[in-house]
């Protein structure tokens, strides 16, 4: 049969909390040809933790790449034809392997997980004026549950195969960009340690301005540096793959791994915000405002981190962005699902808040894992309020999905204050983008348009793009004209604003109680 002629082509890995996917772009047109998406199975062994089995998360890549480069085949595509790997990943989330062994020492510790809630409250009590901004004038951070560097202590204090790995040398901390870098890269035989810049900036043990590990912040943090990978550009060829399979997909060794971005920077990317001033939305299972800032960091008074962006080269100077995080987005809908039962799928939630069109007075903080921006506030509890008799689950599931949309307007604001130049339109992405009604809802509470491109997969885009454009692959050139053909749909503001002004006063006073109903 014959192969189709192409031109290059990029793959990315996409690790993100919910779900796996690799997909293969063409690097001349950003066309995704084939795509596979494998769901991760998350456990809560107890009331505010969160873990997820980092072999299960190497499977699932191996299962993606498998069926992807099958979907290929059929397509008749060559899988030669792919020059380079890159890999995105959910940040912040902790893992510690034996180099030895090549196992992982414990589940990994997904960024949602409040386990290390006390630890952070003791060191807020320690620094001078209780102050949880103590460490951000290196790292951009406040000290908070959110970070790498308290769930590495946990690990290092609770799980006894960690410590003895830690004192005998054997131990390797990682991000979960690390842990599938070093095993695809031979693991155990030769695999090699690395993070990126945007990863390692989530740590709190990395110093944004200086760009590398900070020696008195692992002191801090009693973390030896030893364990730590070693820091690079966002893109640069880190190593080449090494699988041994007579599968498929082991026509995919010997290809460079040479793009590595945390989640949110790769959609940054993806969606092209390369210039100071551009942002972009992400609702995944939470949901992530970066805004580019350039190439200063910018310190926020506003509770906004300071994170860095994407260096994308070894010479390349790094960009940073203010970002709003915020816990939990798609998260509600999988709880109103998995928890509740008042849902089947998430497809079926915005039929059902569709069908009454409004929350009826209802407001729904899902602060599950308290509030991160702009309160981090680790001791904010969920809350479901303005209830009648009238109130049914259609409308607590309206409430679910303004929440994400009350959620991001806070960020805004935050940001428009931070930076004094408003934003005049959002770019969106992620899982939740598909909800259609969820769009029409931000436009309506942001006061401003939203703009979502027609291909939903920009995290994966950004990392193929990175990849792409390393040096010694040079098949990706980075440059928006290159990109001019991406369509995009765009949702009007359809309300007045006071009448979303109204709504949003309420929502804030909900979050009030989110915060004080303990007290
Ligand atoms: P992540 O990268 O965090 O794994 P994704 O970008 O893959 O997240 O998005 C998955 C999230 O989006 C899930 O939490 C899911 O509940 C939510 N989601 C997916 N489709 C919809 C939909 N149609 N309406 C609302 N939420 C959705």
């Amino acid at each position: 049969s014959h192969r189709i002629m192409l031109g290059p082509l990029v793959a990315a890995i996409d690790q993100g909390t919910s779900s796996t996917r690799f997909l293969v772009f063409n690097a001349k047109t950003a066309e995704l040809l084939s795509h596979h998406q494998v769901e991760i199975k998350q456990s809560f062994p107890k009331e505010g933790w969160v873990e997820e089995d980092p072999k299960e998360i190497l499977q699932s890549v191996f299962e993606c790449m498998e069926r992807t480069c099958e979907k290929l085949t059929q397509l008749n595509i060559d899988i030669s034809n792919i020059k380079a790997i890159g890999v995105t990943n959910q940040r912040e989330t902790t893992l510690v392997w034996d180099k030895e062994t090549g196992e992982p020492l414990y589940n990994a510790i997904v960024w949602l997980d409040l386990r290390t809630q006390s630890t952070v409250e003791r060191l807020i009590n320690k620094t001078p004026g209780r102050n949880k901004n103590h460490l951000k004038h290196k790292t951009g951070l406040p000290i908070s549950t959110y970070f790498s560097a308290v769930k590495l202590r946990w690990l290092m204090d609770n799980v006894d195969e960690v410590h003895e790995a830690v004192v005998s040398h054997r131990a390797m901390f990682g991000t979960v960009d690390s842990w599938l870098i070093w095993c695809l890269t031979g693991g155990k035989s030769g695999g090699v340690h690395c993070t990126d810049v945007t990863n390692a900036s989530r740590t709190m043990l990395f110093n944004i301005h200086t760009l590398e590990w900070d020696p008195e912040l692992c002191k801090y943090f009693g973390i030896p540096m030893e364990i730590l990978p070693r820091v690079r550009s966002s893109s640069e060829i880190y190593g080449l793959m090494k699988i041994c399979s007579s599968l498929k997909s082991g026509a995919l060794s010997g290809i460079p791994i040479s793009g590595c971005l945390g989640d949110q920077s790769a959609a940054l990317v993806g969606q092209m915000c390369f210039q100071d001033g551009q942002a972009k939305n992400t609702y995944g299972t939470g949901c992530f405002l970066l805004r580019n800032t350039g190439a200063k960091p910018l310190m926020s008074d506003h509770g906004l981190l300071t994170t860095v962006a994407y260096k994308l080269g070894r010479d390349k100077p790094a960009c940073y962005a203010l970002e709003g995080s915020v816990a939990i987005a798609g998260a509600v809908v999988r709880w109103l699902q998995d928890n509740l039962g008042i849902i089947g799928s998430s497809e079926e939630l915005e039929k059902l808040a569709a069908s009454v069109g409004t929350s009826y007075g209802c407001y729904f903080v899902p602060a599950f894992s308290g509030l991160y921006a702009p309160y981090w506030e680790p001791s904010a509890r969920g809350i479901i309020c303005g209830l009648t008799q009238f109130t049914n689950k259609s409308h607590v599931a309206f409430a679910a999905l303004e929440a994400v949309c009350f959620q991001t307007r806070e960020i805004l604001d935050a940001m428009n204050q931070d930076s004094g130049i408003p934003l005049t339109q959002l770019q969106v992405d992620g899982g939740m983008t598909s909800n259609r009604l969820l769009m029409q809802l931000q436009a309506d509470i942001l006061c401003i348009p939203v703009v979502k491109p027609s291909m939903p997969e920009t995290t994966a885009l950004g990392a193929a793009m990175a990849a792409g454009a390393a040096e010694g692959v040079s098949v990706w050139s980075l440059s928006p004209e290159d990109l001019s053909e991406v369509t995009s749909e765009k949702f009007e503001p359809q309300i007045n604003p006071e009448e979303s002004e109204f709504r949003y006063a309420r929502w804030k006073k909900a979050v009030q109680k989110s915060m004080n109903w303990e007290t």
